[in-house]
């Protein structure tokens, strides 16, 4: 018989997971194992979550043995959708995004499913909930990181770290008044450091007094002629860094803030005078905090394409704006603040986040297409590294004259109409000759292709909140240009720009296919969609 939960019971935090009944699912492959990261490391790293979650475990495993690419059947798999059906689980727990399905429409696929049939799916080592508004972008962009990049990143580096946090090392640079050393040959350990030990505890007594903030106790470091490793003035921040630091207190810290936090007694040496100092600024900091606090906000709000949109006659930035309307909350982009725009004549003024979503979907997304052949045309492009030697020479000549051009506009000699008609006819030139950006680190490229791929769908999809927009439009673009009221042009992030040259030579599609103004100079690769 089935069993299906509604799914207003899906669960958002790490903490709702308390009782619920687990099982986790291993993935056994020749390639795992030959990496390191067999079955075991995913067991223990599943066993870890569940105990911090206080998930209730069940005794059976699922563990699936793939070899090769015949891992269409995953018969250890449908019993999990089998056990999911029987409402024999609550919680599947999976280590990696990479364990669970081959690819994005595969691990969509199986998480849909078990979605439906109210199971939560838990990828443990990236803390990712699956399905959550809040892991998102990660998780879509971790399903289509290629495995064997994901690998290398997330799990070689987090598997180093767990081993070195379980022996009660301190991972990372040495805080304030510690220097790292090498003991027995071969070992990093933290030790106390003769030069930095007084400012550390200068600051600690300081503030331990209850008489300063973390700002004043930063300017009496400063006053003492004290400065940071860096040789900077120290800034409350880095107070606030050294109050925040558990090291003080003896103990390591293992991905702090995230599901699988594990906190330990350090091997290194604090002595009881750092330690107890440490530890009665503690309520000094917390009675503060609350003080300060102050009235409850409300909700963040978040503005898809600030920071990134800017006004194409006088180039300043637009900013996020929220306007109150008969009881209702209306989200605008402006170009009508802290000085930007104030002298320029571009109407409106300001547009609706909704309105500037509209269009930025038709006249940008559905001419952002990836020819299929996008990578042998990359790789074609760099490959051929003397076709740009010869205009690279060209950028100290256009350098000048856009100089010169701005020389003249100074002196009153051009008009404001003409130096912006020259400038940009000479940006242009400069873009073409410029070299194109690094293309050689392939894993980027096919990172960022499979996030582009993926764009449009997410963009409209009606799980996307506007948070997510603004990430995805950070994540791509450096800028947006706006006239007015049309979105004219748009410049892609250096790791993207080469898959943007590719949908404008695609044949097919034709990046800037179009009925109205005539095609910019052809030279011009992306910036114009007009
Ligand atoms: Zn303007």
């Amino acid at each position: 018989m089935k069993t299906i939960n509604s799914n207003n019971t899906r669960i958002v935090s790490f903490e709702e997971l308390r009782g619920l009944r687990g099982v986790c699912y291993v993935r056994d492959s020749t390639l795992d194992q030959k990496d390191g990261f067999g079955p075991d490391i995913q067991r223990r790293n599943e066993e870890r979550f569940a105990q911090t979650y206080g998930i209730i475990l069940n005794s059976h495993w699922f563990t699936e043995f793939i070899s090769g690419r015949d891992a269409s059947k995953r018969r250890e798999f449908q019993k999990v959708l089998e056990d999911a059906r029987l409402d024999r689980f609550d919680v599947l727990l999976v280590d990696h995004t990479s364990r669970f399905g081959r690819n994005q429409a595969e691990c969509i696929q199986y998480k849909e499913e078990l979605k439906q049939l109210g199971k939560t799916v838990i990828f443990v080592s990236q803390g990712i909930i699956s399905g959550s508004d809040r892991d998102f972008l990660s998780e879509r962009i971790n399903e289509t990181l290629d495995e064997q990049y994901s690998r290398n990143l997330s799990r070689y580096v987090s598997a180093g770290l767990a081993q070195k946090a379980e022996h009660g090392l301190h991972i990372g640079p040495a805080p304030l008044g510690y220097k790292s050393e090498l003991t027995s040959g071969k070992r990093e350990c933290k030790v106390p450091d003769p030069t930095t030990m007084p400012i550390l505890l200068t600051a600690l007594r300081d503030y331990a007094s209850g008489k300063f903030s973390q700002r004043e106790v930063a300017n009496h470091l400063s006053s003492l002629g004290y400065r940071t490793k860096k040789g900077n003035l120290f800034t409350g921040n880095a107070i606030k860094d050294i109050l925040g630091n558990r090291f003080y207190e003896g103990k390591i810290i293992y991905h702090e803030g995230l599901p699988d936090e594990v906190v330990i007694d350090g091997s290194h040496e604090v002595s009881e005078e750092v330690r107890e100092l440490w530890l009665q600024c503690q309520p000094i900091k917390e009675k503060r905090l609350l003080f300060t606090r102050g009235q409850p906000r409300g909700p963040a709000r978040h503005f898809p394409f600030s920071k990134v949109l800017r006004c194409q006659r006088c180039h300043q930035p637009y900013y996020g704006e929220t306007m109150y309307q008969s009881g209702n909350t209306g989200l605008r982009l402006t170009h009508e603040r802290h000085n930007a725009g104030r002298n320029c004549d571009t109407w409106p003024r300001s547009q609706s986040i909704e309105a500037l979503s509209n269009q930025f979907q038709d006249r940008v997304l559905s001419y952002m297409v990836l020819p299929d052949s996008w990578k042998s045309m990359i790789t074609e492009v760099t490959m051929n590294d003397d076709g740009y030697q010869v205009d690279i020479q060209e950028i100290p000549r256009i350098q000048k004259a856009l100089e010169n051009l701005r020389k003249q506009h100074m002196w009153g000699d051009l008009t404001d109409k003409d130096y912006r008609q020259e400038r940009v006819a000479l940006e242009r030139q400069m873009k073409f000759v410029s070299p194109p950006p690094q293309t050689r680190h392939i894993p980027n490229i096919e990172r960022a292709a499979e996030i582009l791929k993926n764009m449009p769908i997410m963009w409209s999809h009606s799980g996307v909140n506007d948070e997510q927009r603004e990430s995805f439009i950070q994540e791509i673009f450096t800028q947006i240009t706006i006239d007015g009221k049309r979105i004219t042009a748009i410049e892609p992030k250096s790791n993207y720009a080469p898959l943007f040259a590719t949908m404008v030579l695609n044949p097919n599609y034709g990046y800037w296919e179009t009925k109205s103004p005539p095609s910019p100079p052809a030279n011009n690769l992306y910036t114009d969609i007009l």
